[in-house]
């Protein structure tokens, strides 16, 4: 299918409507995607036609519901070239799947001095849940340097040398945009005994992901990035290590048999999914993958790397305008994905986005849940940041751009950098 904006955007009901009285430009896809009507149809389907809880009914719209919900676990390993949806629990989202790692293999495996490591460029989500059990298990943890928008590879292979046990590092930066070399980062972690846990929030919405050739033991993300409802995220995690883990929640559903002194657990996945399941949130995100399944992931990831090149392109050309992020030059704009972070010499992000709103263009500022990477390497308090999607037109960006003389004017910014 020919790929068609378009087209596409006329699938997204909240793209025509206004912001500040004006067309809605949304500029905030790393924060979390626009959902098309299919999958908001999927949704109000199953609330009005089949409600019903999962796993336990011998009813038509019980099965039914069961049937929505395990498929989705299905289209999910198949998305990201799972073994099987054993290997796909369900959470709440990436930052619980993260917690989930921290919690069950980390918190079952770890002992008094073991190391983690992590980069420089981690969301909250992937630094917190470690430092949390570090504290209470005194482990070591570190942090392979990030340069020039991209991890410094010496450093990361010089920190494996001190065997971590784990290594637990982001695919695509949110703030950065650098698309990591995760097969090769796993293979060297894996060379130094290291567990490997990647954090795939911003990328396995935008480009085609496999588990498998990865080879990493941990895969997190969240539905609601990938035009699925909010609420719903993923673990995928390899088959033989989640079986041998303790679940650690408890109730109904995770089990095979209950005494009143002891229980047996369920099956993969379901060991790990204790009491009702977010079964709207499931049957949404297998309509999500669906529909991009339906335009084609390596379609949306060529129409990213073209609104990438425009946008840089075209703020370049901007006086007094910084862009953060991988030095890549214009031949090497694959590296980079849809996430553009930027300042205006003189202004403050915060105001930046509120001028954009006015314009009815809504963008992110400030540090973007990775505090670490904006204060200390970027050593920014704070930066503005536009993201796109398959919805994005390269014109949204042009108003987006122009918007920025706007912020010049209001502020009275006379003199760049
Ligand atoms: N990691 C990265 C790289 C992210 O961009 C985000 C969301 N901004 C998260 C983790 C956390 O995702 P969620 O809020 O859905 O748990």
């Amino acid at each position: 299918m020919e790929f068609n904006v378009d087209e596409i955007r006329k699938d997204f009901p909240i793209l025509h409507t206004k912001n500040m009285g004006k067309d809605l430009i949304y500029l905030d896809s790393a924060a979390t995607s626009q959902k098309p009507i299919q999958v908001i149809n999927a949704i109000m389907e199953y609330y009005k036609t089949y409600n019903a809880n999962i796993h336990r009914g011998l009813y038509d719209i019980s099965v039914k519901a069961t049937e929505g919900y395990t498929n989705s676990k299905e289209k999910v390993a198949k998305f990201i070239n799972a073994q099987s949806y054993r290997e796909i629990l369900y959470c709440k989202n990436t930052t619980e799947a993260i917690n989930l790692v921290a919690l069950t293999w980390a918190e079952q495996n770890l002992k008094e001095g073991d190391g983690i490591l992590l980069t420089q460029m981690e969301h909250h989500s992937n630094i917190v849940p470690w430092q949390i059990l570090s504290k209470k298990k005194r482990l070591v943890l570190e942090y392979a340097k990030v340069e020039n928008g991209v991890i410094n590879m010496d450093d990361y292979k010089k920190k494996l040398e001190n065997a971590p046990k784990l290594v637990s590092f982001t695919h695509v930066s949110n703030v950065l945009g650098s698309i990591n070399n995760v097969k090769e980062m796993t293979k060297l972690a894996h060379t130094e005994g290291a567990m490997v846990h990647i954090d795939g929030a911003q990328s396995v919405p935008h480009m085609k992901v496999n588990v498998k050739d990865i080879g990493c033991d941990f895969f997190s993300f969240s539905s609601h990035k990938m035009l699925g409802p909010a609420g719903i995220g993923v673990l995928y995690g390899k088959d033989e290590i989640l079986e041998e883990l303790e679940p650690i929640i408890g109730g109904g559903d995770m089990i095979r048999s209950v005494d009143f002194e002891k229980c047996t657990w369920n099956e993969l996945p379901w060991k790990f999914e204790a009491g009702t399941s977010n079964i709207e949130g499931g049957i949404g995100l297998g309509k999500a993958i669906e529909y991009i399944e339906g335009i084609g992931i390596d379609n949306i990831r060529k129409h990213e790397i073209e609104l990438v090149r425009h946008a840089i392109g075209k703020l370049e050309k901007v006086e007094g305008v910084a862009v953060y992020g991988p030095e890549l030059g214009k031949d090497k704009i694959e590296g980079r994905a849809g996430v553009i972070s930027f300042n205006i010499h003189g202004a403050h992000p915060h105001d930046v986005a509120t001028i954009f709103n006015s314009e009815g263009i809504a963008i992110r500022a400030g540090h973007h849940c990775a505090m670490p990477l904006v204060n200390k390497v970027l050593n920014e308090p704070a930066v503005a940041r536009m993201s796109f999607y398959l919805y994005t037109k390269k014109e949204e960006i042009d108003k987006a751009v122009d918007t920025i003389e706007k912020v010049k004017k209001v502020l009275r910014i006379k003199k760049h950098r």
